[in-house]
């Protein structure tokens, strides 16, 4: 039979979502998902949408929830596209941001500038795969060793960055270091690129200042956030970019009719109307993650500071891998990286109080017995 798949799909190394076992009893402080569940009133607002209707279609640019969006960041409608998930709005953008080189040059850094996709190592692992699978070329350069992002002038001197590159994405607070970088850095950086800029918010409820006036201000600059993750939604797949109209009426032109299902419209609504709920449990996590930070510092791990809902942390003794590996035996969860600038790393969600308080008991035992 003749191969059917394309080369470039026959090739490509798709992401690794972080596992979703059905163990009992386990505790699940892998991919980030919070803790606390959505509030009542969203529980009881999808309940009451479960009827004959689901049988209509949604409305198909979740104009509702951009109004409610726009009020809520001092925008125009128009600067604000939903996505099923913030996922699919960042694969919209390196479909309408970037040229695909062609499957020769994927993977591969290219001189052309507009089929360049543009990110700091680490961070976020799904922008190799969506610059893989579009056939663009990536630019990935280095963060410093502390994890905190270069100057434009480091930049400038390091020669690797591509202020030209067609679409850059920056993870900010980034994921998985869990650092939040400079406002000023981030505004001299997109004031720098030529291209379009994607500052990807998931993580920014967690954090002390957010960049929605950096994509307010620059016209090739989007914020990209979601319900996901602060919100306690990852369930009902919805994500919003903000930003300059004309860019977000690129997207809008090849976005699926119907791309944000309607209970997760009406989810995602819910949750806009009960705001107080969920400033309550960032608060929360916020807390239960300074405490983590503390404590297993005290037990020798180093911690990188961190101004999300995870905490990425160097623990001592044996390999990160294998802590991964005592913990699960253990029903605890964690998430390992294999790259190699952060595989010295476990990189941990913050639970509940009560989650991480069995987390440090069961570190505190694995250091006294040889693992
Ligand atoms: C989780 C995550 C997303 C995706 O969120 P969804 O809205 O669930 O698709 C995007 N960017 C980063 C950095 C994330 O960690």
């Amino acid at each position: 039979m003749p191969n059917l798949i394309r080369p470039l799909v026959q090739r490509l190394k798709p992401y690794v979502p972080g596992e979703q076992p059905k163990i009992k009893g386990l505790i699940k402080l892998n991919t980030n998902e919070n803790p606390y569940p959505p509030s009542d009133k969203v529980i009881k607002a999808i309940q009451k949408a479960v009827d004959g209707r689901l049988r209509l279609y949604p409305n198909p640019t979740s104009e509702p929830l951009r109004e409610k969006l726009a009020r809520l960041h001092g925008c125009k409608v128009e600067q604000i596209i939903l996505g099923n998930g913030s996922d699919e709005l960042l694969a919209l953008a390196t479909r309408a941001f970037t040229e695909p080189a062609g499957q020769v040059a994927a993977g591969k850094v290219r001189t052309n500038p507009a089929s360049t996709i543009q990110y700091f190592v680490p961070s976020y692992s799904l922008y190799p795969v969506l610059a893989d699978i579009h056939g663009a070329a990536r630019n990935e350069v280095a963060l410093n060793p502390d994890f905190s992002m270069p100057s434009v002038d480091a930049l400038r001197r390091g020669g690797r960055w591509d202020f030209k590159a067609s679409l850059t994405f920056v993870t900010t607070p980034n994921a998985p270091s869990g650092t939040a970088y400079q406002q000023g850095d981030l505004d001299a950086l997109c004031q720098a690129q030529k291209g379009v800029v994607v500052l990807d918010e998931a993580y920014v409820d967690f954090a002390r200042e957010h960049s929605l006036g950096l994509a307010l201000k620059h016209s090739n600059v989007l914020v990209a956030r979601t319900f996901s993750k602060a919100y306690s939604l990852c369930f009902q797949r919805v994500g919003y970019l903000v930003g300059n109209p004309e860019l977000v009426e690129a997207l809008n032109k090849i976005k699926d009719s119907y791309n944000v299902n309607g209970l997760g419209q009406v989810a995602a609504l819910a949750t806009l109307e009960d705001l107080p709920y969920y400033r309550a449990n960032f608060q929360k996590v916020i807390a239960t993650r300074d405490r983590l930070s503390r404590e297993l510092t005290t037990l020798g791990f180093h911690v990188q500071p961190s101004q999300t809902n995870f905490i990425l942390a160097r623990p001592p003794g044996p390999p990160a891998q294998q802590w991964l590996e005592s913990l699960r035996k253990n029903r605890i969860l964690v998430r390992w990286f294999n790259l190699p600038e952060v595989k010295d790393w476990l990189r941990i969600t913050i639970g509940t109080d009560r989650e991480i308080s069995r987390l440090l008991r069961t570190v505190k035992t694995l250091l006294k017995k040889p693992q």
